[in-house]
């Protein structure tokens, strides 16, 4: 079925299944009260890195009493150190095209405000300018943006990406190309793959199907709940099995969220084997157009506590925390399991080759809040002891899907991502830092080398740094 002037076929997997349960998700969240004992064992089976049901998830999210917040807070801080150690992954988004044919309520993007918003695609030349100036700050890792329209095919996002891969300067390189962009059908989800695409995120938005409805009307492509929900059942039918979800919170209530996406979850896992690579929460944030009456806005302490929920529920599942967020909340959140921020973050079109300060609603897609270059961004993560890491091992050498989740096991981090966070700030210091940042950044790599235990490992690394200073590049573990 051809539907739209998309040129997709928009069936859904024969055997789709609406796996969100309505029902049962708001009897959870009306009659699951805070319990004492029982988020004792909730906390002890997490802290053995076991993914939660809903019904434990649900009793999470009823915490009220300040003793219960600090218990779950700690728990979330001793997970996320014992699983992805103290790294972050640092990356940016790179936004290539905000046409769009979809009117979702929430979006400066929206077709309705026409010309009200700066409509622009970037030129390949104008996508190759973006990259040179983003390698030259030191990134390694993008994730590629799109609006919804007939001109983004699946064919012009894989250019996109080999463009991407192709495009270098001096030590600089993008090694791994993640997207954001509407959801595709299998035959698109196959061409993106050949192209060497890391993750393929699709936010749900909200998983509470009145509230799809009433922020994305009917007759768009987006209208449709199932054609959405069914994204990452497709893109494993088309050979992708590293896939974000993500819910846009402030649309509905967010404890219902954070079980609609634990729901995602645990069907991704049950049926594939495989549990999403990422979980996204964006807040809402200021948009053209947007109406303020429309939302149901949510509190920084609410933030706080569904952070530190998904990291319990979902232990093995990366936490991406965007630049929408302010530089204090992100100094709080962080510790609670984040592992991937993006940094030096710019949401206009070419605007990294304009390095263009000021923000320009008619020209972004929402409002960023922080709003810090990348250099200050590493500084401040080495301040909280936390490695920038721009690391892409794992998938360079076959270690995604179900292979990562048999690596993400005792040891690996010790073994594998710290030493690669380690070589990767290092190579970031040697090529790009500014004096500042280069001075307490050495001095922190060899305190960060001196804590590796297995002394055979701290060695090798030691041996890579050496080779880095005389000027070999991507040296991985
Ligand atoms: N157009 C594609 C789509 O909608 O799936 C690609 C993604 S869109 C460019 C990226 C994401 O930005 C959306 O999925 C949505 O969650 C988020 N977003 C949109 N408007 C926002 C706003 N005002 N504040 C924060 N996030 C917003
Ligand atoms: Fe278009 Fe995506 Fe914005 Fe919706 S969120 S209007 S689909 S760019």
């Amino acid at each position: 079925m051809i539907k739209h002037n998309l040129n997709m076929d928009m069936s859904l997997t024969p055997d789709a299944v609406d796996f969100i349960d309505d029902e049962k998700i708001q009897n959870l969240l009306a009659n699951t009260k805070e319990d004492p004992v029982r988020l004792e064992e909730i906390f002890a089976k997490s802290k053995e890195k076991k993914a939660l049901t809903l019904e434990e998830t649900a009793a999470l999210l009823a915490i009220k009493s300040k003793e219960g917040l600090e218990k779950l807070y700690n728990t979330a801080r001793e997970l996320k150190r014992s699983i992805y150690g103290n790294r972050i992954v640092l990356f940016a988004p790179l936004y290539v095209g905000n046409y769009c044919i979809n009117n979702c309520k929430y979006c400066g993007f929206r077709a309705s405000l026409g010309n009200k918003t700066v409509r622009k695609t970037l030129t390949h030349e104008e996508l190759v300018s973006e990259l040179l100036n983003l390698e030259q700050e030191g990134h390694k890792r993008l994730i590629l943006v799109f609006g919804e329209h007939p001109k983004y095919t699946p064919e012009f996002i894989a250019e996109c990406v080999k463009t991407c891969y192709s495009t270098k300067i001096g030590n600089g390189e993008i090694r791994r190309v993640n997207i954001n962009a509407a959801p595709l059908d299998i035959n698109g989800y196959k061409t993106v793959k050949q192209a060497g695409i890391g993750t393929f995120q699709v936010f749900q938005e909200t998983y509470h199907k009145e509230t799809y409805a009433k922020f994305h009307p009917a007759g768009d492509v987006k209208g449709d709940y199932m054609w959405r929900l069914n994204a990452m059942d497709r893109a494993f039918q088309g050979g992708i099995d590293d896939m974000g979800i993500g819910a846009l919170f402030g649309l509905y209530n967010w404890k219902f969220e954070v079980l609609g996406l634990v729901s995602h979850a645990i069907y991704l896992q049950n049926r594939y084997g495989v549990g999403p690579h990422t979980i996204s929460f964006p807040r809402i944030q200021p948009a053209n157009g947007l109406d303020p009456n429309d939302f149901q806005f949510v509190s920084d302490e609410e933030f706080k506590h569904l952070v530190a929920v998904l990291r319990l529920a979902v232990p093995y599942t990366g936490l991406i925390m965007t630049a929408r967020e302010s530089e204090a909340i992100r100094d709080d959140v962080m510790q609670f399991g984040v592992s991937q921020i993006d940094a030096g973050t710019k949401l206009e079109i070419g605007a990294y080759s304009r390095h263009d300060k000021n923000q320009d609603l008619s020209k972004e897609q929402f409002q960023v809040g922080d709003t810090r270059d990348l250099d200050s961004v590493i500084r401040w993560l080495m301040q909280q002891k936390f490695i920038p890491s721009f690391c892409t091992s794992c998938y360079r050498v076959g270690r995604t899907g179900e292979h990562f989740m048999e690596y993400a096991i005792p040891g690996f981090i010790g073994n594998f991502c710290t030493p690669n966070a380690l070589l990767t700030l290092s190579e970031y210091l040697e090529d790009y830092a500014s004096e500042e940042t280069k001075k307490t950044g050495f001095a922190f790599v060899e305190e960060e080398i001196n804590k590796i235990a297995d002394p055979a490992r701290r060695d090798a690394v030691k041996a890579k740094l050496a080779q880095i200073k005389t000027g070999k590049r991507d040296l991985l573990f």
